[in-house]
Formats: C-alpha cells, sequence, structure tokens
C-alpha cells in the first residue's frame, strides 16, 4: 500500500481519522513499528484491540524521533443526508448491506463485499474485520467501530441494532462490516431480523470464515479424503462443564471429523482435557492458528494432549482457531501474506 519503504521503521501517527486504521493495518503489514499518539479516549477499541495485541503501541506523548510521521487529513464536512438517496433505494428508507470480510487479509473479502463498501454511506465495523479495506470507503462515509473485545470493551448487541437502524432509516446505505462469515458466530442473524422488524431492507454478502480459512492458511485442510469424512465446528466461549454450554463434547469426541474450535483460547486447556477423557486419543495431531491473515500469524502444532502448553508458552491469545484431528498432522504449505505473493494490490 505505501510506495516507500517501511519495514522496520518507527512510524508515528499523530492524529485519527476514518481512515487511519486502515494504513495502520498496512502499515503492520509492511514491518513497520507503528506509535499511535493520540488520547486514550481518542483510540477505538479496534486500535485499544492492536495495543493490547502488542502490534502497534500507545504514546499521547512521544518524546522519540520517529523515521516517518503522518497525520491525517482534514475531516470534510459531514453531508446533511441527501433526500436523493432516499430516492434511490426507493422506498424512503435506507438499508442496510451485511458484509463478511473475511479473516483479516485484504485479499480474502468477497468482491460483492468490496462494492458494497465503496458504496456506503455508513459503516459500523468490528475489530476482526480486513482494516486495510477501509480505505475503500468513499470519503463522505461514516465509519462506527463498535468492535467488541473478549472480556474488554463490549457495545451492546441492541446497541448495534438501533445504531443500524438509525442510520439506515433516513435513506443511508450502511454496510455493517464483520469478520469472516457474518453467520458464523457473528450475530448477523439477529442484526437481520432487527432490521427485517422495523422495516428496513437488508442484504447479507457471505465471507470467507475463519473457522476454514484459518487452518487452511496455515496448511490444513478441514477435510482430506482418506483421513476424515468432515469437520465440525463449535464456539469455545464456555468450557465443558460449564452451565451455560450446550455443546455435547462426548458426542463430538466420537463424531470422527475434524473438530474446529472458534473462541477457545481461554478455555482450550479444559477442552483438550474433555475431549481426551471422552476417549479422543492424546496423540492426535492439533493446531492453534492464531491472527490467520495477518501479518502476525502464528501456528502452533502439537498433540492434543501437549496443545495447551504449547500455546500457553507461545503466548498465543485471541484471536485463533484450534484445529483437532488427523488433518492436522499433515505437512502442506501454509500461506502467510497474499500481498507477498502479489495476489493483492
Ligand atoms: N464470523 C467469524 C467468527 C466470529 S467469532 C468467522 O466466520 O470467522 C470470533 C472468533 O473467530 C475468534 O475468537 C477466533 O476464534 C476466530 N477468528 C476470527 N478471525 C480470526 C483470525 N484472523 N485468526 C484466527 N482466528 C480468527
Amino acid at each position: 500500500m505505501f510506495e516507500i519503504e517501511v519495514t522496520g521503521r518507527q512510524v508515528l501517527i499523530t492524529g485519527l481519522d476514518a481512515t487511519m486504521p486502515a494504513h495502520i493495518a498496512a502499515l503492520i503489514r509492511d514491518g513497520a513499528r507503528v506509535t499511535v499518539a493520540v488520547a486514550v479516549e481518542e483510540l477505538s477499541t479496534s486500535l485499544k484491540d492492536l495495543v493490547h495485541r502488542g502490534l502497534i503501541s500507545h504514546d499521547p506523548d512521544p518524546q522519540g524521533s520517529y523515521d516517518l510521521v503522518i497525520a491525517p487529513r482534514p475531516a470534510p464536512a459531514a453531508p446533511d443526508p441527501d433526500p436523493a438517496d432516499a430516492v434511490a433505494t426507493g422506498s424512503g428508507v435506507g438499508r442496510v448491506t451485511l458484509v463478511g470480510g473475511g479473516p483479516g487479509d485484504p485479499g480474502l473479502i468477497t468482491v460483492a463485499g468490496l462494492r458494497a463498501l465503496r458504496e456506503a454511506d455508513v459503516v459500523v465495523t468490528d475489530r476482526l474485520v480486513p482494516q486495510e479495506c477501509l480505505a475503500e470507503i468513499p470519503a463522505h462515509a461514516e465509519v462506527i467501530d463498535v468492535a467488541k473485545i473478549p472480556r474488554g470493551e463490549q457495545t451492546s448487541q441492541e446497541r448495534i441494532n438501533a445504531l443500524l437502524i438509525d442510520r439506515a432509516r433516513p435513506g443511508r446505505h450502511v454496510v455493517r462490516f464483520k469478520g469472516g462469515d457474518p453467520y458464523v458466530f457473528g450475530r448477523g442473524g439477529e442484526e437481520v431480523v432487527a432490521l427485517t422488524e422495523a422495516g428496513i431492507p437488508v442484504t447479507v454478502i457471505p465471507g470467507v470464515t475463519s473457522s476454514i480459512a484459518a487452518p487452511e492458511l496455515a496448511g490444513i485442510p478441514v477435510t482430506h479424503r482418506g483421513l476424515t469424512q468432515g469437520f465440525t465446528v463449535v464456539s469455545g466461549h464456555v468450557a465443558p462443564g460449564d452451565p451455560r454450554s450446550t455443546v455435547d463434547w462426548s458426542a463430538l469426541a466420537r463424531t470422527g471429523t475434524t473438530l474446529v474450535v472458534l473462541m477457545g483460547v481461554h478455555t482450550l486447556r479444559r477442552i483438550c482435557a474433555r475431549l481426551v477423557d471422552d476417549g479422543l486419543d492424546p496423540a492426535l495431531p492439533a493446531a492453534t492458528i492464531a491472527d490467520a491473515g495477518l501479518a502476525g500469524q502464528r501456528i502452533v502444532r502439537a498433540t492434543l494432549g501437549a496443545l495447551p502448553d504449547a500455546v500457553e508458552a507461545a503466548g498465543i491469545g485471541s484471536p485463533a482457531v484450534t484445529v483437532i484431528g488427523a488433518v492436522a498432522g499433515g505437512r502442506l504449505p501454509a500461506t502467510t501474506d497474499l500481498a507477498e505473493r502479489g495476489l493483492v494490490r
């Protein structure tokens, strides 16, 4: 994305605007060391998450020297909603497009998803989207970050639903931008129900889900002839035995399918122990893939029994996908960065 060489360079960001998160994502991908110098209240939850994950630094009062200083462009005045927009939708109300952005690499959004972003008046975005794609939105568009960080800051689903309705009503095209696929642990269905009940037309554009793409980017096919005839995707956000869990872990251990666990970093130890208790071989191959499709993509391979210690030793945090089964023992090549291969941009 940048014409200048930024690898290893110290880059200072002195202010934020709608597209700065996209530039920051591109800088990280290109190997720059990014420091954001704004007051903590100005940091969006997605940027706080990048700080928390050690991918950028935050320093409201930087003293050191920097190779490059980037300031935001002055913001254009926000236009009043144009009544012509309402006419264009043919209904007097606006519309919402749910876009699945894929796991994080800007090359893994769909053509339809990218087109919707380019035609958005408002983008309601999240932490796991391919941030670089935000550079594609029109200059007049409003960007609202409603990231939810595990055990961190939250915007309630009710507030997000209300926000989508509020922004679409005057006749705007609102894009609800989500990581992966909107209907895989993305609460997309709830948003579609709320919008439909409010009489607002909504379209859903599927995305590449991390449940398949994260293993795939690590060189692990979720199915492989001769090894497994299927895969099962579950959420690990509540541990086995937790009264809120509705997953039948004993049944999972007997499926003979590849098991894929999302949102399961925090509960990994209890999940692996339970699967072994329920009869899975502790020597079964397994892998945890963190930040798949991002510059910091990491792959930890171990047996099912040894995986929790290996993941802890590697300091892996969310977001990560764990894959358990014979397919995790293969040695197909991992894909680290599509841009590096000249496949995007
Ligand atoms: N709708 C998303 C999933 C949302 S739930 C999808 O289809 O991919 C959030 C979980 O998805 C994370 O806790 C993690 O388990 C997984 N995830 C999303 N993006 C990821 C990425 N780039 N690398 C690894 N795991 C990811």
